[in-house]
């Protein structure tokens, strides 16, 4: 793509392609009004903020903001326990609203334990809309155009909610859900020619692999255009998102992202697929943080660490200084698309890393690497780590399984490439041993993914 001086259209090109000094005023002024007005009217936030010693009063800068505590999900369970108890409803003692004006509940998936819920009021789904319309301008779609949203009709974010702000933009939304399967995609596709569809980056796979089969129906005949995915990281990996933009006839994949606690979605990538770009600073902070320190670290281009976020307008039960748990890098330098604002790209969970002799290392980016080495390989690997701790010494053992019949000559010279290649790319020092195909048994984690790592022994 060559270099235009043409700027995209943007919704709300104030707020989205804002100068980053007068955009950094408008957040301290938000931030400070959140934190006065938590402080006030939760008694939840004024024990916390007052145990640690901090002021809402008194912010001054983002550096007086370093020292106000953070936010994590075993607090929110906790507060949503106790306010069922104390209050008679989910939403937690860090509500920050009259229960009676709670517009829509959210409730994350509950995969890992109890539920937990947030609740929108309408200024909070207005909010939401406004994101929307950002997220969708981006990407070409205009009111009136047909919109295929195919994921769960349910109270998980990109349910429902997404839904409703689609449909506040005024976009011809087609709730087709993804429980009906691929058979009903198929069969209102057909009917309809939707320009865009919206659904999971696996049910977008799903479709790839079975819609033809099942129903007669080539994806690449139902004139979809675009597709934006979510819920998965696959959205931006080009292994994941070029066959499924090749299965649908040349449509275009955009990652969509969102931000815990604020007004989802935040961010959304663009054609030339160079990360995410966030457009919702306005509304949704974030920093990001050293994942042993946790110290804030200057917005640079590349920074790396764990994001904190903070929703400035969130109305209903704001979560300050919220840990996502996630690692993310940071690319502040401008597109080629030309699009304003920093761009994201998901690097793994803080929960998956391990620490190499400083080195962080996320199992996830392991396996894509000896994924792209050869072919020889199956997709399936294990790195083995010598306890429950993440530290590993080098060198790391990885069990790696390969295609049944490779000599051993090529065996050594490709456990040499994988070597090589890790080290070049993760910059840590590994050792591998192949696993016949069909040997691995394959376990999988709590969250339905296939377990990376295990415990020697
Ligand atoms: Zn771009």
């Amino acid at each position: 793509m060559e270099m235009t001086n043409k700027m995209p259209k943007l919704w709300n090109p104030a707020a989205e392609s804002m100068d980053r000094g007068e955009l950094a005023e408008l957040q301290l002024d938000k931030l400070k009004r959140q934190l006065i007005r938590v402080y006030e009217q939760s008694p939840y936030y004024t024990a916390k903020f007052d145990k640690a010693g901090v002021d809402p009063a008194k912010l001054k800068s983002f550096a007086d903001y370093q020292h106000f505590p953070f936010f994590d999900k075993d607090e929110e369970r906790e507060s949503q326990e106790d306010s069922k108890r104390q209050q008679g409803h989910p939403l937690g003692l860090h509500i920050t609203c009259d229960i009676r004006q709670v517009n829509r509940l959210s409730s994350s998936s509950g995969t890992t334990g109890a539920p937990t819920f947030s609740g929108f009021t309408k200024a909070d789904r207005d909010v939401t809309a406004e994101n929307m319309a950002r997220a969708l301008v981006r990407i070409g779609i205009e009111p009136g155009d047909m919109v295929m949203h195919a994921s769960v009709m349910s109270m998980w974010i990109a349910g429902l909610p997404i839904l409703d702000a689609m449909l506040d933009y005024g976009a011809c939304v087609i709730p087709v859900g993804a429980l009906s399967g691929v058979e009903r995609v198929a069969q209102i596709g057909v009917e309809t020619h939707p320009k865009l569809i919206a659904c999971t980056v696996s049910f977008a796979q799903h479709i790839v692999k079975t819609m033809k089969e099942r129903t007669g129906v080539d994806p690449a005949d139902l004139g979809i255009e675009k597709l934006v995915v979510f819920g998965e990281p696959g959205g931006s990996i080009p292994e994941i998102y070029k066959p499924i933009e090749a299965a649908f006839g040349g449509a275009t994949v955009y990652d969509l992202m969102g931000a815990t606690g604020c007004h989802s979605p935040t961010g959304i990538a663009c054609e030339a697929h160079a990360g995410i770009h966030y457009f919702a600073e306005d509304n949704a902070h974030f920093e990001i943080c050293d994942p042993e320190t946790m110290q804030s670290l200057p917005l640079e281009d590349g920074v790396e660490g764990e994001i904190v976020y903070t929703g400035l307008d969130k109305e209903c039960a704001p979560l300050i200084r919220w840990r996502d748990k996630d690692i993310i890098q940071v690319t502040m330098s401008p597109c080629e698309c030309g699009r304003p604002g920093p761009r994201m790209t998901f690097k793994g969970r803080v929960d998956d890393m391990l620490l190499v002799r400083g080195v962080n290392v996320f199992p996830n980016a392991v396996r894509d690497v000896i994924n792209k080495v050869s072919e020889l390989t199956t997709g399936n690997m294990r790195i083995v780590k010598p306890g429950p701790e993440p530290v590993v010494p080098p060198p790391v053992p990885i069990k790696v399984e390969i295609q049944a019949g490779v000599p051993e000559e090529r065996r050594r010279a490709l456990a040499d490439d994988l070597i090589t290649a890790i080290r070049n790319h993760l910059r840590f020092r590994a050792e591998i041993e192949f696993i016949e195909e069909g040997q691995f048994e394959l376990i999988k984690g709590t969250t339905g993914k296939t377990k990376l790592v295990e415990e020697a022994g």
